[in-house]
């Protein structure tokens, strides 16, 4: 698109940014409306990059008149919530929105935002902070992954914070923990090893720990960076040896429990000194066999206690020792289930016994129905998630009342070592009970 076509759009001039309170009963644009604006920036930047031309300002302010919807929906959305395909424009257009701000004229920048006469600094400001974090969430995510820039809004954040709070405050990192969170991460991904990166991972670790150190990914995933910067500068103190050795031991033992694409975000950095922990972890190659999901991994995943749903690693859950089914993390978890389970656990146990019964008779069929309960009992998708959206019980509840799954598997003992694999599913339906 040209910028002569980007005039010839109709303006909206009812779009203004609404900075802090959104008017009652405000939503966001419909996303069709919201595709096909992100579409004619993302042509039209292109274009303009193609030239080695600036947009600028006027340009900037042209196109967030012109072309409202992807505008509103980069300030307004939440990045977890904006499909993949809206990425790039949203970040296109939050990095106009940040520079209209950051250098338009009051006048100009009057047209985009709500905002009362004397207020105006107060409101740019705010709007300016708040779209700043917006980019940086966009930068950082692991599909985008443009640290350097968001280093660049991120120095804003932060002096921003720096120049606000109490001097008799806190240390940064503890007041604020997501801000230096992103800080420290943004530094050591766009390749920064020097000390002050180690002192924000440092304090960004301690500042995750004082809120929960049960934010197990968060955490582990600054431990990588810091045992990066520890062997760029040669620190070989315990406490380096001892966080690398951590890590290497945690990613050993739950190479799935942080998001595969987070997971290669921190630990391979294209024209970076490669990650020892990677080395030692086993190279490229163990990324292929990481992300290749066994029964046992997905097990570990998807169990959880069933009287207070503590889960691993942040539990050590066991067995019921009676129909070797049911999950507890503790004592007085089992004990307080017991009244419930009693009636199934002595169900299962005798299922047991009896299949014990054939383990000299029959071998094939004590194999087949030992697969068969294991398998049953397994963390599979299929036995869980799947089922439940199948039967719909998001929608409505009650349809776990009327509503029944059938599906037909077939015994494939050969098919792999691993008990996901032991059985298939051929066929499923669901179907509602007639009464
Ligand atoms: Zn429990
Ligand atoms: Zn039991």
């Amino acid at each position: 698109m040209s910028a002569e076509e980007l005039q010839t759009l109709t303006p909206n001039s009812n779009q203004k940014i609404q900075p802090t309170d959104l008017p009652a009963g405000f939503q966001l644009p419909p996303l069709d409306q919201v595709r096909r604006d992100a579409a004619k920036l993302v042509e039209f930047i292109r274009n303009r990059d193609d030239a080695g031309s600036d947009v600028g300002v006027p340009g900037a302010i042209n196109c967030c008149a012109l072309l409202p919807n992807i505008f509103a929906w980069s300030y307004y959305a939440k990045v977890e919530e904006t499909p993949d395909d809206l990425h790039e424009g949203c970040v296109f257009a939050l990095r106009m929105f940040v520079r209209i701000l950051q250098e338009g004229n009051e006048a100009s920048i009057r047209t985009m935002i709500h905002t009362s006469l004397e207020d105006f600094a107060a409101t740019r400001l705010a709007t300016v902070l708040s779209a700043g974090h917006k980019l940086v969430d966009y930068l950082m995510l692991p599909e985008i992954d443009r640290p350097a820039e968001a280093l660049s809004y991120l120095k804003m954040l932060v002096e921003d914070d720096i120049r606000t709070s109490t001097p008799t405050g806190a240390l940064p990192w503890i007041r604020r923990p997501s801000l230096y969170l992103r800080y420290a991460e943004a530094r050591a991904l766009s390749g920064s090893t020097n000390t002050k990166t180690k002192i924000m991972l440092e304090g960004a670790i301690e500042g995750l720990m004082q809120i929960d150190s049960l934010l197990m990914v968060e955490i582990m995933l600054l431990k990588i960076h810091l045992a990066h910067v520890h062997r760029c500068q040669n620190i070989q103190t315990a406490d380096a040896k001892e966080n690398e050795l951590y890590v290497i031991k945690f990613l050993r033992k739950n190479p799935d429990l942080i998001p595969p694409n987070y997971l290669k975000q921190a630990l391979i950095r294209p024209g970076q000194p490669e990650r020892h922990v990677l080395t030692a972890l086993g190279g490229l190659a163990w990324f292929d066999d990481a992300t290749k999901q066994t029964f046992k991994m997905q097990e570990r995943v998807m169990n959880t206690c069933v009287t207070c749903g503590g889960c691993e690693p942040q539990k050590l859950l066991f067995r019921c020792g009676g129909c070797q089914y049911n999950w507890y993390c503790s004592k007085p978890c089992q004990v307080a289930d017991w009244k419930t389970h009693k009636s199934s656990c002595r169900a299962w146990s005798a299922e047991r016994k009896a299949l014990e019964a054939l383990r000299f008779s029959d071998p094939g069929e004590f194999q087949r129905k030992t697969d068969w309960m294991k398998w049953r009992a397994g963390p599979l998708g299929a036995n869980h998630n799947a089922l439940f959206h199948a039967l719909g019980l998001r929608r409505d509840s009650s349809r776990g009342r009327t509503h029944i799954i059938f599906f037909n598997t077939i015994y494939t003992p050969d098919a792999s070592r691993d008990m996901m694999h032991k059985f298939q599913i051929d066929f499923a339906g669901v179907y509602r009970i007639l009464m």
